[in-house]
């Protein structure tokens, strides 16, 4: 009755400024805008998830501990299981550490442009966003770190490796140097690490206020699944326990995680698929006019130099490949991603690209 009168209830005074995230999902042949993996779980994970599902106790609430996931993660990065928290997809990760440590008076830093999301829950859960700037090739120079953190002491620090969008690796020291200088948490956000050449695991130690958080959406492909965590001090998984809801995640994803673990021969396998097309993408753009940042992750940032980004998304559409247009980001003038497809989908990629701009 209410909504027929036309009256709407407003929302808190500081989310009427958010936008939400938006990425259009397009019907079309092509479709490279999302970074997921272009590849399905292979045949044999999928038989032996189905013959374990046989046993899941559907009437009973799931392991609120997650306790054999959480073993078959730590294993597989050799740590101990009470240094991992999973989560509904890393974002889910990414939201209870907000939760937990920044929130209202709390102040949580990012390096734009990168993972729009860090920004959006942090201020989603009530905290101040305060915005360093990356140089014009997207690289991190310590200085802008240090003022950072010299000028709002941030209880949370965001660092994307490989960052998103522009695929560039955070080199060690830059997180080393962060850790440094913060009295806040440091969250190394790996979830395209599995395609570079060097992970934040590395510098995991249980009095340094550093985790990083993974996801099963891109190499394990498993996107539909909604599974990620983190890792880090078992102090800081500790909290996080206290603030995700009970029996957050399902006995289903618990066991399709386990499950997929037993197959990492695969996934590595797809690994290296996908960053030999990577780079095979890389080189053929870079001899079109073409500026091509370089990446460690599963997709591509660039900028067409003959013609305006939107205009070249838009042809691409016309052709029915889909990319991700970031044109209109603040500091991404022209620019556009494509996530590297199967070697079929990434030749439709260049054959498009090379009509239209040659
Ligand atoms: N972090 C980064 C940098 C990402 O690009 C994404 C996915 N776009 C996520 C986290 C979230 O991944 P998911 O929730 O699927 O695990």
């Amino acid at each position: 009755m209410l909504g027929s009168l036309g009256l709407v209830i407003p929302v808190r005074d500081d989310l009427r400024v958010l936008e939400g995230y938006h990425s259009p999902q397009v019907d079309v042949d092509v479709r490279l805008n999302t970074n997921e993996s272009p590849l399905s779980p292979p045949d044999a994970f999928r038989d032996a998830l189905a013959a374990e599902l046989s046993r899941i106790e559907w009437h009973r609430y799931p392991d609120r501990a997650a306790t054999e996931l959480r073993r078959a993660i730590a294993d597989w990065h050799g740590v101990d299981p009470s240094m991992v928290f999973a989560a509904n997809g890393s974002n889910e990760v990414l939201q209870t550490i907000l939760l937990t440590y920044a929130g209202a008076g709390r102040r949580v830093a990012t390096f734009e442009p990168t993972y729009q999301m860090h920004a959006q829950i942090a201020r989603v859960v009530g905290s101040e966003v305060v915005e360093g700037e990356r140089n014009a090739d997207f690289t991190l120079d310590p200085d802008e770190l240090r003022r950072v953190v010299d000028e709002y002491d941030p209880h949370v620090t965001f660092l994307t490796s490989p960052n998103n969008p522009t695929g560039l690796v955070e080199p060690s020291e830059r997180i080393g140097e962060l850790l440094d200088v913060t009295n806040g948490l440091v969250v190394a956000d790996e979830a395209y690490a599995q395609f570079a050449d060097w992970s934040a695991l590395e510098l995991l130690d249980d009095d340094r206020p550093l985790v990083v958080t993974r996801t099963f959406s891109k190499t394990w492909s498993m996107a539909g699944v909604r599974l990620g965590y983190a890792i880090g001090p078992a102090w800081f998984v500790d909290e996080l326990e206290k603030v995700v809801l009970p029996y957050h995640l399902d006995a289903v994803k618990q066991l399709a995680g386990r499950v997929a673990l037993r197959f990492v021969d695969d996934m590595n396998e797809r690994v290296r698929l996908i960053v030999d097309e990577r780079e095979r993408l890389s080189t053929t753009m870079r001899g079109m006019p073409i500026d091509v940042t370089p990446s460690g992750a599963n997709f591509i940032l660039f900028r067409p130099t003959s013609i305006g980004g939107r205009d070249l998304w838009q042809q691409l559409l016309d052709r029915s490949i889909l990319v991700r247009d970031c044109s209109g980001w603040p500091r991404l003038a022209d620019c556009l991603r494509v996530t590297v497809g199967t070697p079929d989908e990434n030749d439709a990629f260049i054959t498009a690209l090379k009509e239209i701009l040659t």
